[in-house]
């Protein structure tokens, strides 16, 4: 079986920016994978002899209204469905309510996660970084996706069976 890899997360945290580059290569767009319903976005992925099916989600922030509730309920349909997750945070913002009520989630669903600080270009991205092992999900893996720095070793940490 090709592993489900979810990207989740609040929006505005590059969520779809890693999506766009791991799917890019040639027939990167699938929506029709068995079991996997289309109301998500879903790419096939090839890195580092690694391939996976990718999906991306609208995000999470915890307070939503409206067309947001329905973002939001993708989110946790992408949680279930998915083999690793990786909770993508923004290593600019800080940690926010929203990443603690994800983190919360994503302990009781006792789903394989990864955490992500992105956006660590141009930053000190040590410091920055820190406060997100307070989580409770384990390491912090810093990316910058935008420029694609961190994006393989994150997926050989996250695809790599131990
Ligand atoms: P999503 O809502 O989580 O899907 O986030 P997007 O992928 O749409 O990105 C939100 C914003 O963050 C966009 O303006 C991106 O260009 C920007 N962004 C994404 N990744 C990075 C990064 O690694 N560094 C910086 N500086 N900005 C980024
Ligand atoms: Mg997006």
């Amino acid at each position: 079986m090709i592993p489900v890899v979810a990207l989740v997360g609040r929006p505005n945290v590059g969520k779809s920016t890693l999506f766009n580059r791991l799917t890019r290569t040639r027939d990167a767009l699938v929506a029709d994978f068995p079991g996997l319903t289309r109301d998500r976005k879903y790419g096939r992925a090839f890195l580092s002899g690694y391939e996976f099916i990718v999906v991306d989600t609208g995000g999470i922030d915890g307070t939503e209204e409206g067309i947001e509730t329905k973002m939001a309920e993708q989110s946790l349909a992408a949680i279930e469905e998915a083999d690793v997750v990786l909770f993508m945070t923004d290593a600019r913002a800080g940690l926010t309510a929203a990443d603690l009520s994800i983190a919360q989630h994503l302990r009781s669903r006792q789903k394989t996660t990864f955490v992500v600080a992105n956006k660590i270009d141009g930053i000190d991205a040590d410091s920055a970084c820190a406060e997100f092992w307070s989580l409770g999900l384990g390491e912090v893996y810093q990316m910058a996706a935008a420029q694609g720095r961190g994006v393989t070793n994150m997926i050989e940490y996250a695809l790599t069976p131990y």
